[in-house]
């Protein structure tokens, strides 16, 4: 019968601190593989460490999960279940499974009393589905705390009385409680409790190879947030890490990964996390977004100024679209040194700058904004584009020179040398500006 058992998975986070890729990618893999298989998806929070689990911890997990768009279908609290853990306890030492222990307190603090799990002190094996078979003989672990009273049960008890009480089919989790899952073995048989199959995923590793770490670099999934990566790209990078598809084909909706996914195709070795891969990943998913959807997406990222200003801003979409690899870094082009800082204001600038290097004739550079000037104002007003502002002037320059022609224009527009073209430019800041600015270039000439 086990064969048509509901799937059941969970994701079982300790609410201690803010959570990297690692951490979701583990959420994520336990999600696929319930809807994979129409089974049920289980948020549970193990809070049992009251020292250092917040509830702000807890809603950052339950935001990080919504946003990665990580629905689950019953969600757990283990602060609340403490009647339920009290039950198991009390199960364990009447049946001679457990037992109260006198203890010699060592320093502060220390419990003259804990409840101690009676080591049967045997070999415990499981199959793993990604490790293969792991055996342990649980003799060093020694009769090992599972409550440090009635009503403070610990770690390993709660975590097994959940899994076996929610049902779990299958417990995906990171490989660093490879060696817990002895303990909880014996846990399990010890209520008469069949142990659910195991899948240990591998590590994420930083690009050095050293595992992945708050310290070391890994960003928690509320920066990428407010880095702007769309969640659709971290979804997408996270299920490649570790796994990846028959095919080979890099960019897949979760529902595509989801029909494609097995874990027989997770790999043993640890998972290298590369931030420049999921900047790829986000960009791709940036380039599909229709303009309507970028706009609202970016929304968050665009300086209020300029959303005040929606005809310009809506001429500073196409560009930004072709700029950025993800919305975190459109502040930066707007600010008075990024690329589009000239958008806010003209940035000061001294006459000689109007000159082109190779030609660096007054004369010349004035000739040519004044010739610039002219066509821009014979453009109509509805049809003000960087096309029609680069077929106006394009072939003049191509005679006169481009650079001639193109820099001062390109200077008169924005003050900067870094700047988009000018076409761009111009079509950005409207004809009316477009030609206040290259009128006052040419006072500065003058
Ligand atoms: N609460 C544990 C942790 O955050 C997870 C335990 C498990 O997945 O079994 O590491």
């Amino acid at each position: 019968m086990d064969e048509q058992k509901k799937v059941v998975t969970r994701f079982a986070p300790s609410p201690t601190g803010l959570f990297h890729a690692g951490s979701y990618r583990t959420a994520l893999f336990a999600y696929i593989f319930a809807r994979q298989n129409n089974g049920k998806f289980i948020l549970r929070i193990e809070d049992t460490d009251k020292m250092r689990s917040t509830k702000e911890y807890e809603d950052n997990i339950i935001e990080s999960l919504k946003w990665l768009g990580l629905s689950y279908d019953e969600f757990y609290r283990q602060s609340d279940r403490t009647e339920i853990y009290k039950k198991y306890i009390k199960k364990l030492i009447d049946s001679g499974h457990a037992y109260v222990s006198e203890e010699t307190p060592k320093e502060a603090g220390d419990r003259a009393e804990v409840i101690r799990f009676k080591n049967p002190n045997k070999k415990v094996a499981f199959d793993d589905l990604i490790r293969g078979k792991i055996e342990f003989d649980t003799t060093e672990l020694g009769d090992f705390v599972i409550a440090k009273s009635i009503d403070e049960p610990v770690f390993h008890l709660v975590n097994v009385v959940d899994d076996y009480e929610m049902g779990m089919t299958h417990i995906i989790r990171g490989e660093d409680h490879i060696s817990n899952t002895p303990r909880q073995i014996l846990i399990f048989e010890a209520i008469g409790a069949k142990p659910p199959i195991y899948a240990h995923i591998p590590l994420l590793l930083g690009k050095d190879r050293s595992k992945l770490s708050k310290r070391k670099g890994a960003i928690s999934m509320t920066e990428y947030r407010n880095r702007g990566f769309l969640p659709e790209a971290l979804v997408n990078y996270m299920a490649l890490l570790g796994w990846h598809p028959a095919d080979d084909i890099e960019v897949l909706s979760l529902e595509q990964i989801i029909k494609d996914f097995t874990l027989d195709r997770v790999q043993k070795a640890g998972a290298i996390f590369d931030e420049e891969k999921l900047q790829w990943f986000d960009r791709q998913y940036i380039s599909k977004l229709s303009d309507n959807d970028f706009h609202s997406k970016a929304s968050a990222f665009i300086p209020e100024w300029l959303k005040t200003d929606s005809v310009r801003l809506n001429r500073c979409i196409v560009l930004l679209r072709e700029k950025v690899s993800s919305f975190g870094e459109i502040p930066k082009l707007f600010e008075a040194d990024g690329e589009l800082g000239f958008v806010k204001e003209l940035k000061s600038y001294t006459p000689d700058m109007l000159l082109w290097k190779k030609n660096p004739s007054k004369e010349a550079a004035a000739a040519n904004l004044k010739q610039a000037s002219e066509s821009l104002e014979a453009i109509p007003d509805d049809s003000f584009t960087a096309e029609s502002i680069k077929n106006s002037i394009w072939k003049y320059a191509e005679e006169k020179g481009k650079g001639d022609v193109l820099w001062p224009l390109r200077m008169a527009l924005t003050g900067q040398d870094k700047s988009p073209d000018p076409f761009n430019s111009a079509f950005i800041l409207g004809k009316v500006e477009s030609l206040t600015r290259i009128k006052y270039a040419l006072e500065k000439l003058s």
